[in-house]
């Protein structure tokens, strides 16, 4: 759609504890994240496969880039596989002008899509056709792709006629999803000399790793939160959900930090 891209600037992260910068955090992140390697390469090549929790933290570093690297991954260390891990490939993070979103609404608008409309119920093999039902009716058709996320296949949300295949059962079992989920917040005035994106180790250490994301132009802050913390986050009321970003938001920024004035969230 000929729009334009630019690297992410998630790579320029800083890193914040009790309220501060640390000068040279990422840096030290950095080096944290080398030795783990290290020190995970070579045990998993004496005793295969095994998770990262298992492993004692060398220092404070290596302790939160192991955190970090689950986070990341949308999970907490204990189910991070270290050879999943080491077999990841990372590339370049880039953003889209105007956002995916826009790309995507711009890049279908063509498309006769039905939002709203929760598949509850698919025949496949009805006469030689396929045919999706939900609360809103049905569609047939000769083939249906199906992209919801495994998550909601595991849960039986849709139900198939005849039954989908072990084989494919399994893979759907063997692919759980992760928890991933970002806490927009409203503030009354926009956060100055703070980094765009920044990850607090001291909450990390007390296994509520909290990522931010600070918008440049606009007084807004997105929390970010993974794995168990984001299962906890998300089964909070949203009045203690609120307060409990808003702490984690003052306790990385410091004391400081604006009176929020509004909020909204998404998952
Ligand atoms: C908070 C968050 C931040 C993320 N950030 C990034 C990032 O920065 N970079 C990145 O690469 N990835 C990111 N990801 C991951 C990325 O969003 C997913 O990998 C990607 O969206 C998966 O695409 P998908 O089409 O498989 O599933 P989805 O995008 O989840 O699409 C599945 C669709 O199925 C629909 N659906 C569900 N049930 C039914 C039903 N019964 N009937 C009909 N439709 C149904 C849903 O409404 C949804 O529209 C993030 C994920 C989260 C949650």
């Amino acid at each position: 759609m000929g729009r334009a891209t630019r690297p992410s600037p998630i790579k320029d992260m800083r890193v914040l504890r009790s309220g501060a910068i640390v000068p040279d955090g990422a840096e030290r992140l950095d080096t944290g994240a080398r030795r783990l390697e290290w020190s995970l390469g070579w045990r998993s090549l004496v005793r295969g496969d095994f998770s990262f929790g298992t492993v004692p933290d060398a220092d404070e570093w290596t302790g939160a880039a192991e955190r970090l690297a689950a986070f990341t991954m949308a999970t907490d260390p204990h189910r991070l596989s270290v050879d999943d891990y080491m077999s990841f490939v990372d590339g370049e993070d880039r953003t889209v002008e105007n956002g995916l979103g826009r790309l995507i609404a711009d890049w279908g608008k063509n498309i006769p899509a039905r939002l709203k409309h929760a598949a509850d119920r698919i025949a496949w093999d009805d006469g030689g056709a396929v045919t999706v039902s939900g609360p809103w009716g049905s569609v047939k058709g000769r083939a249906v792709i199906v992209t919801v996320p495994t998550g909601v296949l595991r849960d039986g949300r849709i139900h198939f006629v005849p039954e989908l295949p072990d084989r494919t059962l399994a893979a759907i079992e063997a692919l759980p999803m992760g928890r991933f989920m970002k806490i927009g917040l409203r503030l009354e005035s926009r956060l100055r000399d703070v980094p765009e994106y920044a990850f607090d180790i001291s909450r990390a250490n007390r296994g509520q790793a909290v990522g931010f994301h600070v918008h440049p132009s606009l007084p807004l802050i997105t929390a970010i939160v993974a794995g168990d913390h984001a299962r906890d986050v998300a089964r909070m009321p949203g009045r203690d959900r609120i307060a409990h970003v808003t702490d984690a938001c003052r306790e990385a920024f410091g004391a400081a930090h604006p009176a929020i004035v509004a909020h909204d969230h998404y998952d």
